[in-house]
């Protein structure tokens, strides 16, 4: 990009950190993902419990390593070995835990969150549960609208999950999402947070790369 595509960036995400803060949320810009990791370590605390919602933006920034390196209490779906009957443990527990973390599909300009789940065990930690809920987003993911973000899931979030996931459903093959009805469709729930009652509960920091789908 050059600078003037810069400066539209930079005062879009002005306006979207704006737009979460009236919406009761926190919203930070941080350059790369060193500074990313160095926001999340300010907003835990050391022994938090602490989980983690499917991303792919959790493992590229090393969110992931940061957690799994003793000051906190990882609660690690990703631990080797577990089954799955562990791993639903592991969600139900994150309820309870201090610290949520992931990321969404899409952040609106208008401060608001989108997100594509197909369990449901993201989102509703997002909604309920954890008091705490850091949002980590690729300035990749702003959208204008929720109309755009529903497009932006759609066209991009969606199939990319599901060919990285290389699952049997029509997107995989065309890399168009179909609506599908097969059994193996991870597009069941969607989900906009458009406002906070508790202040200081949702932290979204955005990244200044492309990150995640
Ligand atoms: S609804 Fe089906 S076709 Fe569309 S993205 Fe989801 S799994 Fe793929």
């Amino acid at each position: 990009m050059d600078k003037n595509t810069d400066f539209v960036m930079e005062k879009r995400i002005e306006k979207t950190i704006k737009n979460l803060e009236k919406n009761n949320m926190n919203g930070y810009f941080v350059e790369d993902e060193q500074e990313a990791l160095g926001k999340i370590t300010e907003l835990l605390e050391k022994g938090d419990v602490v989980s983690v919602g499917g991303s792919m933006t959790l493992f590229e920034i090393g969110a992931i390593e940061l957690l799994r390196n003793g000051n906190y209490n990882f609660l690690d779906r990703y631990a080797p070995g577990l089954t799955p009957q562990e791993i639903k443990e592991v969600f139900r527990k994150g309820f309870l835990g201090d610290a949520y973390l992931t990321s969404t599909n899409a952040l609106t300009v208008e401060g608001e969150l989108y997100s594509v789940d197909g369990n449901g065990n993201r989102v509703a930690a997002m909604i309920y549960g954890p008091d705490k809920v850091i949002v980590i987003v690729g300035k990749n993911k702003i959208v204008d609208d929720v109309e755009e973000a529903i497009r932006r899931t759609k066209a991009i979030a969606s199939p990319a999950n599901n060919k990285r996931l290389n699952l049997a459903n029509p997107c995989v093959k065309s890399g168009f999402c179909s609506d599908c009805t097969s059994p193996t469709r991870i597009c069941n729930n969607y989900i906009l947070i458009k406002r906070q009652s508790k202040a200081d509960r949702i932290h979204v920091i955005i990244i200044n790369k492309d990150l995640g789908y």
